[in-house]
């Protein structure tokens, strides 16, 4: 570990729309007319979360820890993974400072859950709901996000070391 007591780290996902009646989005279940391809529930933006805190503290990605090819892992609740995430980060000895995110997409819109999902984060995260800033967005209709065949979500999120 460098001499620094912060770590910074960033992470991106990306699914693909497929037939289903909803998305899971920071661990929030939101209704719509497709659904996400994915092993997992496919919340973009805890899968993008997680990758953030792996980079953080150089840990590899979520793919590494969470395999596609292991069963354990199939339909699995993100939440069940970001907190395994947590863990790790904390038996490093580090903890989230703060956390910064934005999903892009065209359809579902996304405002109306942004505060349950802010919740659900930093329940899981173990901050206050002012340390997790979650924005949505759509792509003017531009790109794969603006055809409408899948959501994106990017993440940054700040590591303090324990005093
Ligand atoms: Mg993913």
């Amino acid at each position: 570990m460098t001499g620094f007591p912060w770590r910074v780290g960033q992470g991106v996902d990306v699914h693909r729309f497929t037939e289903g009646d909803h998305v899971v989005l920071c661990g929030v279940k939101i209704p719509h007319d497709r659904g996400v391809l994915a092993h997992s529930d496919g919340d973009v933006a805890l899968h993008a979360l997680c990758d953030a805190l792996l980079g953080a503290l150089a840990l590899g990605d979520i793919g590494q820890h969470f395999p596609d090819t292991d069963e354990r892992w199939r339909g699995a609740d993100s939440r069940v993974l970001l907190r395994r995430v947590v863990s790790l980060v904390s038996e490093r000895g580090f903890a989230v400072g703060n956390v910064d995110m934005t999903l892009l997409a065209e359809r579902p819109r996304i405002s109306p859950w942004l505060s349950a999902m802010q919740a659900a984060v930093a329940e899981d995260l173990g901050v206050e709901r002012d340390a997790v800033s979650i924005k949505a967005t759509t792509s003017e209709k531009l790109g794969y996000v603006g055809r409408q065949e899948g959501l994106m979500a990017m993440a940054v999120v700040l590591l303090a070391r324990h005093l």
